[in-house]
């Protein structure tokens, strides 16, 4: 698949200037194009006039809760959203809330940390694969609605497994190592602890497999990853 060689826009919305300009410099180094916005109704107008590709969103802003943004953003749209908090209590009402962050970093974090989250988060399949349907087997992938249905039924998936299966179905027929699993769903986990991805591809099978000590589909390539079989 041949991606354009456009350089990605990054809307960051935060009003701490300190955080504006040093992120401003430091995004553009990495070849990405960075708007900024210091409240909610700026970043409204940015998100049409700028089309970005991905936004940074800090939780408190002067006009308004980024936790709301982020739900109506995710509710209109299907920009990926990188929550900013400063506090790490605030993680868990992120992640708790479901308001659609695709990811989230804590204050104070390390630029390069932040690059190599906003980096993973652009390769992930469900931005590549933006307006596909994917049929094999007896699987219906629809990446817009992010539904899976097998012989017409609908499986319920959780959103890591939807993830995982796309990430999987992008690549059919190819092996898809433990290592670009981990990096582009479990950003940050150690590759030593690999128990979350081998429970999620167990998941997956009881769901999509009709013998899932046997599988058909989802395959293990031992010692290397897995590979999605049509
Ligand atoms: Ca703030």
């Amino acid at each position: 698949m041949v991606e354009q060689q456009r350089r990605p826009v990054i809307l960051i919305v935060e009003d701490e200037e300190s955080y504006q300009d040093a992120l401003s410099i430091g995004l553009s180094v990495e070849g990405f194009v960075v708007v900024g916005a210091t409240n909610i109704a700026e970043a409204r107008e940015l998100l049409v006039t700028a089309k970005p590709d991905l936004v940074l969103l800090d939780v408190m802003l002067p006009d308004g809760s980024g936790l709301d943004y982020c739900r109506e953003l995710h509710d209109t749209t299907r920009i990926p959203i990188i929550m900013v908090t400063a506090r790490t209590g605030e993680v868990d009402v992120i992640l708790g809330l479901e308001i659609g962050a695709t990811d989230y970093v804590t204050k104070p974090y390390r630029l390069r940390e932040l690059v190599a989250r906003i980096r993973a988060v652009l390769r992930r399949p469900t931005s590549i694969s933006e307006g596909e349907v994917v049929n094999f087997g007896d699987l219906r992938i629809d990446f817009i609605r992010r539904t899976v249905t097998r012989r017409g039924h609908e499986v319920e998936l959780s959103r890591k497994e939807f993830d995982l299966l796309a990430l999987f179905a992008t690549r059919l027929g190819q092996v898809v190592t433990r290592e670009v699993c981990l990096d582009t769903l479990w950003w940050g986990l150690e590759l030593s602890d690999t128990r979350t991805l081998d429970t999620h591809v167990k998941r997956l099978r009881q769901k999509i497999e009709d013998d899932p000590a046997n599988p058909r589909h989802l395959l293990t390539i031992r010692g290397v990853g897995f590979r999605l079989d049509a």
